[in-house]
């Protein structure tokens, strides 16, 4: 599902930061560790098609992402990408259900009312359907930000520290929410976090480890 060979990127002003290689099969997991700084979010973004490398491969699906033009990648970001983001924007004048039928508009696509309704149901939030977004509290927003990534069937879903903000209850239950929504959809899951909370939430998991080591001072690695 997800395959990285000699991968590396460098930011225009930035350091150069190398990832070990990788073969993910359909079905297995990602749990990326590494402190603040080690690169976590940047190899989200490079197999999100957002950044790309400066060497290497990427292949997710059987499709290599450096081969594909702009357009194709946001046209295959928008059919196979779900991302957690660490803090959810959300349009603070729509309620929760209306913010999550705009991903719809926002691709061009008319909204799915029934999956939506259908997500609101599994992630435990349908009453809270009709509330604004700062009526929620973190564990709840962190739901809606599932379901949010969730809603078009990723088959990639990516999460940047997406327990970060949580206690230790809601920390857990957002961890397996995670991992049953992506068993249920069949989707590859990618954790990048520093929080040891989840390393050892996801012991026995069926997930690799790539753990990213502190880049050098000046940034090399
Ligand atoms: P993490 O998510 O593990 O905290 P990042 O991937 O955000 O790490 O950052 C990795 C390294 O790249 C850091 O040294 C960071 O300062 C640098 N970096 C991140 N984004 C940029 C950018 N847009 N321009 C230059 N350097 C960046
Ligand atoms: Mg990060």
């Amino acid at each position: 599902m997800i395959e990285l060979q000699g991968l590396s990127h460098r930011y225009a002003t930035g350091p150069e930061i190398r990832f070990a290689d990788l073969a993910l099969a359909p079905g297995e997991g990602l749990l990326l560790r590494g402190t603040s700084g080690s690169g976590k979010s940047t190899l989200l973004a490079l197999l999100a098609g957002l950044l790309s490398a400066s060497s290497g491969r990427i292949v997710v699906g059987g499709i290599e992402l450096g081969g594909l033009s702009a357009r194709q990648r946001d046209a295959w970001r928008g059919a196979n990408l779900g991302f957690v983001p660490q803090r959810l924007h959300l349009s603070a004048a729509l309620s929760v259900g209306d913010n999550l039928g705009l991903s719809y508009a926002a691709a061009g696509l008319p909204v799915d009312a029934a999956r939506v309704d259908e997500l609101l149901q599994r992630l435990g939030l349908a009453e809270l359907a009709h509330r604004k977004p700062h009526q929620l509290s973190l564990g709840q927003a962190q739901r809606v930000a599932l379901a949010r990534a969730l809603l078009r069937r990723p088959r990639l879903l990516l999460a940047d520290e997406p327990t970060a903000n949580l206690d230790d209850e809601a920390c857990a239950a957002g961890l397996s929410l995670l991992q049953q929504a992506a068993a249920e959809q069949g989707a590859c899951l990618v954790i990048a976090t520093h929080d040891s909370r989840v390393v050892q939430a996801l012991e026995g998991a069926r997930m690799h480890l790539m753990a990213l080591p502190r880049l050098a001072a000046g940034g090399a690695r």
